[in-house]
């Protein structure tokens, strides 16, 4: 059996420089919540991916992949393994024609505002929406009753046994915040978008628009996670949370946004086992008032 130290000199060996121990996951959830990861790193290339996909499989240490974990909730107790952030270390963008080829790793609002400035539309619904662009495949992300499968060709992925494959977009089998890397995770490393022709001027306007509604209506001067529960079909987790005088409700640090009742935000202090009483409370009551079993959009990692 490797020690933390011997794994972290074979790690450094392979990747020199790029490997932090003990890395506070706080530092990369936007709830700024989560315990350590044993081990941290943000590849550089694929190449790099590689070869920490295929050193955790030969050594048996368990991979977990972030983005820019925005709709992550880390247990206090941090995460065992090797954490790999899909960052700017891929963020490779490129148009031909109407499509737009980009790495995981690219910021979602990097790909609004590229589409927008080579009058591409079709992404504005997207604008607002933190997180990376493997992260939104994963998840599926959308608003606005749009999706971001809508825009997808097909994507690139890493498997865990190191081959790379690509899947089209009914392979991908995209649901609502759902997609097959949520069943059967791997990397994504590449997403083809196509976009149609548009106005510049009516695609800011578009996304003007759907900035002031965020704006608005969501509570963004504090760490938060976007929505906590998924709509139950017909409905709002919102609209229930708040019908159920849950609104404001607090554990700790964390609180039942007065502003929105599906954000949970961090006052300052929250720890991930406060916004977990508060799901748990927000689930129950729910439940029993009426008769709703909410299912969280959040994605948990880590140990107690
Ligand atoms: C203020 C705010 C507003 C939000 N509004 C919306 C909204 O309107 N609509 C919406 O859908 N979401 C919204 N979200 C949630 C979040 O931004 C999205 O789910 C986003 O797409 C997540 O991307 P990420 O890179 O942060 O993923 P992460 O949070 O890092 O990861 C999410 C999941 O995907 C996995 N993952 C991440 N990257 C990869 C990869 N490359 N390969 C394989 N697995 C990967 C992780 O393991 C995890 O299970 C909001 C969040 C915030 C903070």
């Amino acid at each position: 059996m490797l020690t933390e130290v011997s794994l972290y000199s074979e790690l450094n060996a392979l990747l020199p420089g790029r490997v932090r121990v003990d890395e506070p996951m706080k530092k990369h959830t936007s709830w700024r919540i989560g315990g350590p990861a044993d081990f941290f790193v943000e590849p550089a290339s694929r190449q790099e991916l590689s070869t920490i996909v295929n050193y955790s499989r030969n050594l048996g240490i368990p991979l977990h992949i972030i983005g820019a974990g925005s709709n992550l909730l880390v247990s206090d107790g941090g995460i065992r393994g090797i954490v790999v952030k899909i960052g700017s270390g891929l963020n490779r963008l490129s148009i031909v024609d109407r499509d737009i080829k980009v790495e995981a790793g690219a910021k979602l609002a990097q790909v609004v505002t590229v589409a927008r400035d080579a009058g591409l539309g079709g992404f504005e619904f997207l604008t607002g929406i933190p997180g990376n662009v493997g992260g939104a495949v994963v998840m599926n992300a959308g608003a606005n009753g749009s999706s971001l499968s809508e825009l997808v060709r097909q994507v690139l992925i890493l498997r865990f046994d190191g081959a790379y494959t690509c899947k089209n977009k009914d392979a991908m089998k995209f649901g609502y915040r759902a997609s097959i890397l949520q069943s059967e995770p791997a990397i994504a490393v590449e997403v083809t978008f196509k976009g149609y022709s548009r106005e510049k001027s009516e695609i800011n306007q578009e996304m003007e628009n759907y900035l002031a509604r965020r704006r608005a209506s969501q509570p963004l001067t504090y760490p938060n996670a976007g929505s906590v529960f998924k709509n139950p079909a017909g409905d709002s987790a919102g609209r229930l949370i708040e019908a159920a005088g849950l609104k404001g409700l607090r554990v700790g640090d964390a609180q039942i946004s007065p502003l929105h009742a599906n954000f949970i935000i961090n006052l300052g202090a929250a720890t991930a086992r406060d916004v977990l009483a508060l799901i748990n409370r927000a689930r129950e009551v729910i439940n029993s008032k009426f008769g709703v079993e909410l299912q969280p959009e959040v994605k948990f990692a880590g140990h107690e």
